[in-house]
């Protein structure tokens, strides 16, 4: 037993007593539960277990209290093979600390995050960078969001004025009107995350993942200009619709300008229309519905790309939100062989038998992230994610 291993039960888990004395631990709803016996000062015990105190403590207090160890042992085995049980890694604890408010706002998050299969993933999110361009309806939320799960830095990048319909749950307020964007969604950031850091990247650090807010990102050439060459998302209401992707690893899976390319051969007018799409700065967009699912969508692509917990579902494909079920539908966006970004190299289909849909065509809607697709890819930060050659299975 090492000192490396300390168990946390979240305070939400219920612990109910029975008639006959037994314990049982959580299982009230579709999760599995844990039924244990009787035994003097478990549920004390088993309540203390804040992730702050190592296995070996856990167990040493235990002892103290005339508690037999093997015991304890076999009961917190229990806990963590049904899942109810999870250990935090000690630089998770660290990266944890910073002040009474902050820990307690880091115990409701820690338990959902280090169900990531990476080792300290609180800590990897703590030393990350994500830039938001553009401090939009879905953009400040999105912002506000990454913050409280524990990405250190977040800036939002934006040079216009609030408007009154810029104002959203989790964003920019009614009473931002006139300011500065930027400067109201550092203030919509603190308001979830404090201790967050605002400051702006030092010149030529690349963040570790660019959030493209604007709804047309592939035809705007402030974007192109903008880019660093680091990985992006598109993360966007256009007209009433909410669309979260591509997730760009440049040159591993297509990029913007990829899916562009794919619209220009369905229609040879594209680049003349794109070009009037994004003549103008766009009003704001979206119901609070459509813009705050959007944005949720979106953090969970970027946490699950910083956290590497397996391949993304938006590397190439978006996803769109439309109204009135907003349910998640999946379009497919392959390299394109045209383009210079070389993913189209990378992602040749050693397998005949299997059929790719169309470019931009929908596909069945995908809710979580398929297990087979996670195997063959892996991220190092500031690295690339590569999907296994010759996936189609979105
Ligand atoms: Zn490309």
């Amino acid at each position: 037993m090492s000192d490396s291993v300390h168990p946390l039960l979240p305070a939400a888990t219920p612990l109910l007593r029975g008639d006959d004395g037994t314990v049982q631990v959580g299982g009230v709803d579709s999760t599995d539960g844990l039924l244990l016996d009787p035994v003097p000062g478990l549920p004390r015990l088993l309540r203390a277990l804040d992730g702050r105190r190592s296995h070996r403590r856990v167990r040493a207090e235990a002892a103290r209290n005339g508690m037999d160890p093997h015991l304890v042992d076999a009961a917190l085995a229990a806990l963590r093979s049904t899942g109810l049980l999870t250990d935090l890694d000690p630089a998770d604890l660290l990266a944890s600390g910073a002040g009474p408010a902050a820990s307690a706002r880091a115990v409701v998050e820690l338990p959902s995050a280090t169900q990531s299969p990476g080792s300290a993933v609180w800590r990897a999110r703590g030393l990350s960078a994500v830039v938001v361009e553009g401090a939009t309806r879905v953009g400040t939320p999105l912002a506000s969001m990454l913050a409280a799960s524990g990405v250190g830095r977040v800036v939002v990048r934006d040079s216009g004025l609030v408007r009154a319909a810029d104002a959203i749950v989790g964003g920019l307020t009614t009473e931002d009107e006139g300011r500065p964007r930027s400067l109201a969604a550092a203030d919509a950031i603190r308001r979830a995350s404090p201790l967050t850091d605002l400051r702006p990247l030092p010149a030529g650090v690349a963040p570790d993942l660019t959030v493209l807010t604007g709804p047309w990102a592939a035809s705007d050439p402030l974007t192109a200009e903008g880019s660093d060459g680091g990985a992006q998302l598109v993360a966007t209401v256009r007209g009433e619709t909410g669309v979260v992707g591509p997730l760009v690893v440049p040159g591993a899976t297509s990029c913007l300008r990829c899916g562009d390319l794919h619209r220009r051969d369905a229609d040879a007018r594209w680049p003349r229309l794109a070009a009037q799409l994004v003549a103008s700065e766009p009003p704001p967009s979206g119901s609070t519905l459509t813009c705050l699912l959007t944005a949720l969508l979106a953090a969970g692509q970027v946490l699950a790309y910083l956290d590497d917990a397996g391949a993304p579902l938006t590397l190439d494909a978006t996803v769109e939100l439309r109204p009135p079920d907003l349910l998640p539908r999946v379009r497919r966006w392959p390299a394109h062989p045209s383009c210079g970004c070389g993913a189209a190299a990378t992602s040749g289909n050693p397998d005949p038998v299997v059929v790719a849909p169309p470019p931009g065509a929908e596909v069945p809607p995908q809710g979580t992230m398929d297990g087979e697709r996670v195997q063959p890819c892996s991220r190092t930060r500031h690295g690339a994610a590569l999907p296994g050659a010759g996936e189609e299975d979105v």
